[in-house]
């Protein structure tokens, strides 16, 4: 009964041993993971909503040191006091995305359906006169969204939409229309006047989140959203917003994106096209895309079909 019952066992363990070596099966279930251009591991978002006068110091810092942004504007509060003309806003951005805000920054879940689609197409058109390209993204005015604001949004060409909610991880979020970011800039430091313990702490925490960002080893994206207007005036605001823009600046790990070329990114490399067994890709896309799969990293040029294995 005992032998019957190990030579059970070693005609199962026989069986797993070939079905694990046959080269088809083995290939097809391994995962792919997704690198970013370049075969980076890490991605960068800067995302600064409202399109105040500071936006110009904001932009031309981030230009010294080559780091790319999303700048959501309300069209309908260009040229107004504090804010930014309509004029300008091609040449400002010029190398970052300039995205939906809302044409006039109301509260949108306190909109009927039909404000909610006006406030986001009216900015929408409004932003592709004054930037010539396709707006495709937004940042919800307050952060503030439910889900008749996201069914209003579907069918608006809207294909991204940024909360204030801060998750402190550098995830890709399952839903890109609920697009939480990691950290508001500085964290919750000097959000609220003459804490500094407070502000110490939450700068701490702020860069600490920065530190696990370029120490970590998985795929990670850091998005840090912000306004240039909270840093006002203040030079220590701006010193700070140098230091850790210098942080994070000329990484070679680190690719540097706006947030709709990240999200074409992402969904060109989802519509990878892969044979059963894993051993072909093609990719459908105009992109160069970048993975990771059986312990090798490739790249798939637009419009090509690689071959992964010539076993
Ligand atoms: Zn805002």
């Amino acid at each position: 009964m005992k032998s019957l019952s190990i030579s059970v066992l070693l005609l199962f363990f026989f069986h797993y041993s070939v079905a694990q070596t046959n080269p088809n099966s083995v290939q097809s279930g391994m995962p792919v993971e997704m690198l970013f251009p370049g075969g980076k591991s890490k991605a960068l978002l800067l995302s600064y909503d409202d399109g105040r006068t500071e936006d110009r110091q904001l932009v031309k810092l981030m230009n010294k040191y080559k780091v790319i942004g999303t700048f959501h504007l309300n069209s309908n509060k260009l040229g107004t006091k504090d804010y930014l003309t309509k004029e300008e806003i091609k040449e400002l951005y010029a190398g970052h995305e300039v995205s939906v805000h809302s044409f006039n920054h109301p509260n949108l879940t306190t909109l009927s359906k039909p404000d909610i689609v006006y406030e986001v197409i009216e900015d929408r058109k409004e932003l592709e006169r004054l930037v010539n390209y396709p707006v495709r993204g937004m940042a919800y005015p307050f952060g503030n969204n439910n889900q008749v604001v996201l069914d209003a949004i579907h069918g608006l060409g809207i294909e991204y939409a940024r909360t204030v909610d801060d998750t402190y991880n550098f995830k890709i979020p399952e839903n890109f229309l609920m697009w939480h970011p990691t950290v508001h800039q500085f964290a919750k430091a000097h959000w609220e006047p003459n804490q500094p313990e407070k502000d110490a702490k939450e700068l701490a925490h702020f860069y600490q989140i920065i530190t696990d960002f370029l120490q970590t080893k998985e795929l990670a994206v850091l998005d840090i959203w912000g306004h240039s207007w909270e840093m006002g005036n203040n030079p220590a605001y701006w010193e700070e917003t140098e230091k850790f823009i210098k942080m994070v600046a000329n990484n070679p790990s680190i690719h540097y994106t706006t947030q709709i070329d990240l999200v074409d990114y992402i969904n060109a490399f989802r519509n990878l096209k892969f044979s059963v067994d894993k051993k072909m890709v093609y990719n459908p896309s105009a992109l160069p895309l970048y993975f990771n799969f059986n312990g090798k990293t490739y790249s798939v040029l637009g419009g090509k079909t690689l071959i992964l294995s010539k076993e």
